[in-house]
């Protein structure tokens, strides 16, 4: 257990000259363990169920989820894109026994904002054209509750997936339910909570205007 910033060593390229994000994270995180007493759980998931999200900064997902430390696997990318998850969430099912996926996609998602074209620019700009194949998907969405559509169907359509349970979270607040059987539309507390407390003006060279409603 750490018990201090000083055991914590920065990578040797970063020793001397630590950013003020390397510091806070090794000082925190030396905070963090010396109280640390979860230990004890063991490395499977204990409730079987896996989160797919976003990677959007303003979601907390254990908070916003009612996820416990040790209950669930929490897997987020941009735009909480289940091709993208894959990888990680057949590890998940087959190798740490999870048994239910929840995915969740959420209202001012910035993969709403943009094209591969605009993407593709952006890249082009900062590091130089041609460092991407012009065919390269970001797989950006124009339409929200079309890509939860379409990544629910692929979820089901793969089957090397077991056990899936498929939510999302719409633009209206609410989850849709989808067991194969029935869809159920459960209200939801953290769709306007998340969207309108965000700020996101100055951190993305994406155009934002008009995200947050
Ligand atoms: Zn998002």
């Amino acid at each position: 257990m750490a018990t201090g910033a000083a055991s914590v060593p920065y990578s040797t390229d970063l020793a001397t000259d630590p950013t003020e994000i390397q510091k806070n994270l090794v000082e925190k995180n030396a905070e963090y363990a010396s109280s640390f007493d979860k230990g004890h759980l063991a490395l499977p998931p204990a409730k079987k169920y896996l989160v797919v999200t976003c990677m959007d900064a303003r979601i907390d997902p254990a908070s916003a989820f009612g996820i416990t430390l040790g209950d669930a696997h929490v897997i987020r990318n941009a735009g909480g894109n289940a091709r993208d998850a894959l990888r990680s969430i057949l590890i998940s099912q087959h190798l740490l026994g999870t048994k239910e996926i929840v995915l969740v996609k959420h209202t001012g998602c910035g993969m709403l904002t943009f094209t591969n074209t605009d993407a593709l620019s952006v890249v082009a700009q900062n590091a130089g054209v041609g460092v991407l194949q012009s065919t390269f998907d970001f797989q950006p969405f124009p339409d929200l509750e079309q890509a939860v559509k379409d990544d629910v169907a692929w979820l089901n359509g793969n089957a090397a997936l077991i056990g899936k349970t498929i939510s999302w979270l719409s633009e209206a607040s609410a989850i849709l339910h989808d067991d194969h059987t029935e869809a159920i539309a459960m209200p939801l507390q953290i769709s306007d909570t998340v969207a309108k407390n965000a700020v996101m003006d100055g951190i993305d060279p994406l155009d934002h205007s008009g995200v947050i409603e």
